[in-house]
């Protein structure tokens, strides 16, 4: 059986024999088990992130980025072995996994640009003869702990920038596909980093306790569920470490009377059971208001059947199974309680079987409509691939139910009128808003993150809010005096 193990100062190794098995979601089949680090095995992270990082913090930006730069050529040249690792552990289509490591990619060229995005401020004759200047400078071992959704993708989010920024960085990837953060860590090796700046600790809860309450770790980036989230945030300041936590989400689209329909409903099917749904930018909430309601669902349903659900092996499938039996059951429970609670179901995706993958983890694309406010299935997160239409009015009550729901993390509105378009975009309680677009991630240069339930802490992450979070201010005040001898002064300076 393959055993992925931990990455640390450059090598793959484990004192643990503490392992987890890792499922084909598309068999259900065991094909590797992951080290659980042991505090041994932490010990020896923290030894070489701490050894390498004073070096790494002094060597030049621009040298950074030169090995950077080199890391982004490594990432084009191995693209494909990346995105199928992510396949293979995770279930989701090549193409998605691809497209996920490219958006990952993205930041690694963010970084490249460390040079600049340091540069610091400078203010000549704050006082006579007085000049004041503002450096960032980085905060030491950070360390990131990161969901089984984009095995690549989030962790990019965070490591290549921390590492441009001169700090080192421990990653605790998902330990249901690991493989891919291993991969990535050689490669970086590869590019010319030193040894220790980036290693991987493999496990789960146990792990990230440790990174918690480490004296060596001065920041946690989180990106999971928002119970998790709650959790790493508030142990996070308990133990004196920044921190920026990114939970769950609830995204809604709103389709307005005007919108064109047809582009709503591909916006929809996308972003809704794209991925199997096991996106936090996922589409599970489709606002229908006024009368296009009925259109609207009929839409969905036909377009919905047309999906091909199969294996990541299959070039022309569109979304393959979710991540464990576990999840399948949850989410089949999930519509269970939706049919309960009295939505209407249109398509049902339980039970659904593939022939020759029996024992896949695969739900069909599912269908509700007239979902309300009160229902399980509208207030939770399902993480599947399962779209409820909600019925409202008209705009205001659209916007209500967007800026009423616990979660923030993105939203969109359908529409061809401007003025709803530029209300929405200022009056909705969400982090992230698109206007005719389902999935409106932020770029790289751009930063990433919810509101409410769905982003604890102060920074989003990548761009410039990440360059801010992994690196502390230090302003300088400095006055050469040649032979003005004044005596003490026991007033505050003013100018
Ligand atoms: P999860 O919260 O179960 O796990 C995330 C990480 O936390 C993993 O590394 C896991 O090992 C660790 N973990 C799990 N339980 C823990 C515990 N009790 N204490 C400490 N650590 C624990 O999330 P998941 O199932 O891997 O990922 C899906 C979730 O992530 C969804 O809720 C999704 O919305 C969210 N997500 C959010 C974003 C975002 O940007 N807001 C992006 C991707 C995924």
């Amino acid at each position: 059986m393959k055993r992925i193990d931990n990455y640390i100062n450059g090598s793959n190794v484990s004192i643990s024999n503490k392992t987890l098995p890792i499922d084909d979601p598309s068999t259900g089949e065991t094909i590797a088990e992951v080290t659980i680090a042991s505090k041994e095995d932490f010990d020896e992270a923290i030894k070489s992130s701490k050894a390498s990082q004073l070096n790494w913090a002094n060597t030049t930006p621009l040298k950074r980025s030169r090995i950077l730069s080199n890391y982004k050529n490594l990432i084009e040249k191995n693209m494909d072995e990346l995105a199928s690792l992510v396949s293979k552990e995770h279930g989701k289509t090549l193409d998605d996994a691809k497209g996920s490591v490219t958006r990952g990619l993205e930041v690694v060229e963010f970084a490249c640009g460390i040079p600049h995005l340091l540069k610091g401020e400078f203010s000549q004759n704050v006082g006579t003869n007085i000049d004041s200047w503002s450096i960032r400078q980085p905060l030491g071992i950070c360390a990131g702990i990161t969901p089984f959704n984009f095995p690549a993708m989030v962790p990019m989010w965070m490591y290549p920038l921390s590492i441009a920024c001169g700090n080192s960085f421990i990653l605790k990837p998902s330990e249901k596909d690991p493989s891919c953060s291993i991969k990535l860590a050689e490669l970086f090796t590869e590019a010319g980093l030193p040894n220790g700046v980036f290693n991987v600790l493999q496990g789960d809860k146990d792990v990230v306790d440790l990174i918690l309450q480490s004296n060596d770790i001065s920041s946690v980036s989180f990106v999971g569920s928002t119970p998790v989230a709650r959790y790493i945030y508030q142990q996070s300041s308990i133990y004196g470490k920044r921190v920026q936590a990114l939970g769950g989400a609830k995204n809604h689209l709103v389709v307005m009377p005007d919108a064109n329909l047809d582009q709503a409903v591909d916006g929809i099917i996308g972003a809704g059971y794209g991925s199997a749904g096991e996106r936090c930018m996922a589409v599970s909430v489709a606002v229908a208001v006024g009368d296009i309601a009925d259109e609207l669902v009929e839409k969905i349903h036909v377009e919905s059947q047309k999906l091909k659900v199969a294996p990541w092996t299959d070039p022309d499938s569109d979304m393959g199974p979710v991540i464990s039996k576990l999840h399948k059951e949850k989410i089949e429970n999930y519509i269970s309680i939706g049919v309960k609670e009295g939505a209407k179901l249109v398509e049902d995706g339980r039970n659904y079987k593939i022939q020759g993958y029996e024992n896949g983890y695969f739900v069909g694309p599912t269908l509700f409509d007239k979902v309300t406010k009160d229902m399980t299935i509208y207030k939770e997160e399902i993480f599947g691939p399962v779209v409820s239409v909600v019925r409202a009015k008209n705009y205001d009550e659209a916007l209500n139910l967007v800026n009423d729901h616990d979660f923030g993390n993105g939203t969109s509105v359908y529409t061809s009128d401007g003025e709803i378009a530029r209300h929405f975009t200022t009056n909705s309680k969400i982090g992230m808003v698109g206007v005719n677009v389902p999935i409106p991630v932020p770029m790289a240069f751009h930063s990433f993150g919810g509101w409410k339930q769905s982003l604890f802490g102060d920074h989003s992450v990548h761009g410039m809010e990440g360059v801010h979070f992994y690196t502390k201010l230090k302003t300088v005040t400095s006055r050469w005096p040649k032979s003005i001898q004044s005596g003490p002064e026991f007033v505050l300076p003013t100018n």
